[in-house]
């Protein structure tokens, strides 16, 4: 097997209000967050890579840089002189946060536009990683070609996990987002929702019957996180539960899901069993949100 971890997705610009009443600038989206975390946990001999597309403007260059000084590998994205990156700006009123949006002409939903690179990006991965906003951002034709090219790579021996990551404001409709995401499911080694998603947009009454669900879409094994609650772990024929140990002084619980996947695959990839895998993943995301943002330096860099 390949020993690169290879995500792919969208990363926006991050405006985020400081105490002065001026903007951080800073990099995120969920994609990279669990490319950030895996590279934090792989050991050495695995490389983390991330496909995506930019400009080639400036503020495109110091997302590309941002990247490469975490240790994760650009050479492959897609760089379009007519386009730059999406953006983001946190807004604070009473306490509570809200995002303001500026990317529905990103050049990140050109990502699958060059099926010919993506496919030669893909052909080299060990795992490949991607969510379900990975999927929205597209236009219908470049989906159905995304999902093709996954679909090779995967025949070819990579392996392939998703987080549904439901979010339906980036579709064009709730119905195309359900069927949508439901076949991405069905090519997948791994499927990794949060149940809250589930439950408000495919309606499950329980994590049993995500895990079911996308069992039936095709997906050999489900992962469904919870929250504090149990984490469920099915595959064909078995079942188990594990309890996260709880959190206290919980400060904000951004990329909570990101970082549990990251550590999740990081354990599995590299031989550990399930329940190790889960224990890994619940204690790194413990960690993440007793602190503010998306990108939380818990763990030793290697
Ligand atoms: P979520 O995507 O919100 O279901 O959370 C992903 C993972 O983060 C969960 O499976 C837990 O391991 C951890 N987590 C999230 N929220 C909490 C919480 N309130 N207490 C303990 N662990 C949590």
């Amino acid at each position: 097997m390949s020993k690169l971890f290879l995500a792919i997705g969208e990363c926006m610009v991050e405006m985020a209000p400081t105490a002065e009443g001026t903007y951080a600038m800073g990099f995120a989206g969920d994609t990279l967050n669990t490319a950030w975390y895996a590279r934090k946990c792989l050991p050495g001999d695995w490389s983390v890579g991330y496909y995506t597309a930019v400009g080639t403007d400036k503020v495109s260059g110091e997302m590309l840089d941002f990247l490469k000084g975490s240790n994760i590998e650009t050479d492959a994205v897609r760089k379009l002189d007519d386009r730059t990156v999406g953006l983001y700006l946190i807004q604070l009123k009473d306490g509570e946060r809200s995002f303001a949006y500026w990317r529905s002409q990103s050049a990140a939903r050109l990502l699958a536009a060059d099926v010919a690179r993506l496919d030669e990006a893909v052909s080299s991965a060990g795992l490949i990683y991607f969510s379900g906003i990975t999927i929205a951002i597209l236009s219908p034709e470049d989906r159905k070609t995304f999902l093709s090219s996954l679909r090779r790579a995967r025949d070819a021996g990579a392996k392939v996990a998703f987080d549904p990551n439901l979010r339906p404001r980036l579709w064009e409709d709730a119905e195309t987002m359900r069927k949508s995401v439901t076949e991405a499911a069905g090519l997948c080694d791994l499927v990794m929702p949060s149940f809250e998603d589930e439950l408000a947009h495919f309606g499950d009454e329980t994590p049993a019957v995500s895990a079911d669900r996308y069992l039936a879409a095709g997906a050999k094994m489900v992962v469904v996180k919870n929250g504090p609650e149990d984490v469920i772990c099915a595959s064909a024929g078995e079942r188990q539960t594990f309890q996260p140990d709880p959190v206290r002084d919980i400060v904000d619980t951004t990329a909570a899901g990101d970082s549990f996947n990251a550590a999740f695959l990081s354990e599995y990839l590299t031989g550990g069993e399930i329940t190790a895998s889960v224990s890994a993943a619940a204690r790194l995301a413990g960690k993440v949100i007793r602190h503010r943002g998306a990108l939380v330096d818990c763990l030793q860099s290697r």
